[in-house]
């Protein structure tokens, strides 16, 4: 995952190994590589008994992810969407795709996530739901969040693309909403290439969405298709590849929290600060985040790094969104 050229510490670099394979040609040699197979099932089946999520569904990435999640929430035309500020443009697009609009709230300095207090003064007549992104591995207030959206009627979403692994009061995250949605791109904690996952508490919801998955197919009459429907069905060599890397997955995270209790410790050391895991969460450290002072600063330590071949990235810029609806 090397963007750039002669850097011997990547951003990050996905470990597919021996299971990966082994799975891979499964599929290749059994003819089973499009989106029917067993993998579906046993990664589907996997990621639930991880997560405790009771209704989980595969899909081709994250973002298609969110757009079925808007539309299985009936959210669309002339809806406004509350969100953070800092976030990966996906989350805000998704929201467009459906014609609604994103309303950004700006984050908490301390946590990076979307600032609680300051939600309730963007509520209009307008606002459907709240999408909260655990971002960079740590959870977002969720008992605030729940409040909020309880008193005003809200649905929420949590974008846990970033949060595979992450904690809030012992649960995992993608339990505390209507819709949570997963992204298993190549530098997320775990990896299918391309894939996502979209989960719910709601047997009534998780259908609505696996029919939208599936071209709007009806569930009891074949070759039936009552409703506009997508093609964002996940491919069994992708489940695959989803089915070995869940296995490894406590690894994974244990290796990736080690690395930056070292960089705590080191940062601490030289008065940087880092994105810090707060009280009854389990950050799980998805891609290690520091906050500079200045662009100077900022340039200066990249600078710096890279002509000893350590590559890094910076934060997502909440400059604002262009919507060119
Ligand atoms: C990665 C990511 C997504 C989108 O996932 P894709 O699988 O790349 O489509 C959405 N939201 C956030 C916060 C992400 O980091």
């Amino acid at each position: 995952m090397c963007i750039e050229k002669n850097m011997n510490i990547p951003i990050y670099q996905p470990t597919i190994g021996k299971k990966e394979k082994k799975y891979v040609l499964d599929c290749i040699e059994s003819t089973w590589i499009s989106s029917k197979g067993k993998y579906i099932n046993k990664f589907e089946k996997s990621f639930s008994d991880y997560t405790q999520i009771p209704y989980v569904s595969t899909v081709s990435n994250g973002t298609v992810a969110l757009h079925l999640a808007m539309l299985a929430l009936g959210i669309g035309k002339g809806d406004e969407v509350i969100m953070p500020t800092l976030t990966y443009v996906a989350t805000a697009n998704a929201v467009s795709y459906v014609g609604a609009k994103p309303v950004f709230v700006d984050s908490d300095p301390k946590t990076w996530q979307i600032n609680p207090t300051l939600i309730e003064k963007m509520i209009t007549s307008k606002t459907k739901a709240i999408v909260v992104v655990h971002l960079y591995g740590q959870s977002a207030n969720m008992h605030q969040i729940i409040n909020i959206a309880k008193r005003n009627e809200l649905k929420i979403i949590e974008d846990c693309a970033e949060a595979f692994g992450t904690y809030y009061h012992n649960h995992h995250v993608g339990i505390f909403s209507d819709i949570s949605t997963f992204s298993f791109y190549g530098n997320k904690t775990i990896t299918t290439g391309e894939g996502g996952m979209v989960c719910t508490k709601s047997e009534k919801l998780h259908n609505k969405m696996y029919q939208l998955k599936t071209q709007g197919v009806s569930q009891n009459k074949e070759y039936f298709h009552s409703i506009i429907g997508y093609n964002y069905r996940m491919t069994n060599i992708c489940a695959a590849i989803g089915f070995a890397q869940i296995q490894q997955a406590k690894s994974f995270l244990k290796k990736k929290r080690n690395i930056a209790i070292k960089y705590n410790k080191a940062f601490k050391k030289i008065g940087i600060k880092h994105h810090c895991e707060q009280n009854k969460t389990i950050h799980s450290y998805w891609m290690y985040s520091i906050q500079l002072k200045n662009k100077f600063q900022k340039n200066s330590l990249r600078n710096h790094l890279k002509v000893n071949g350590i590559e890094t990235r910076p934060l997502f810029s909440t400059h604002a969104y262009a919507t060119n609806l």
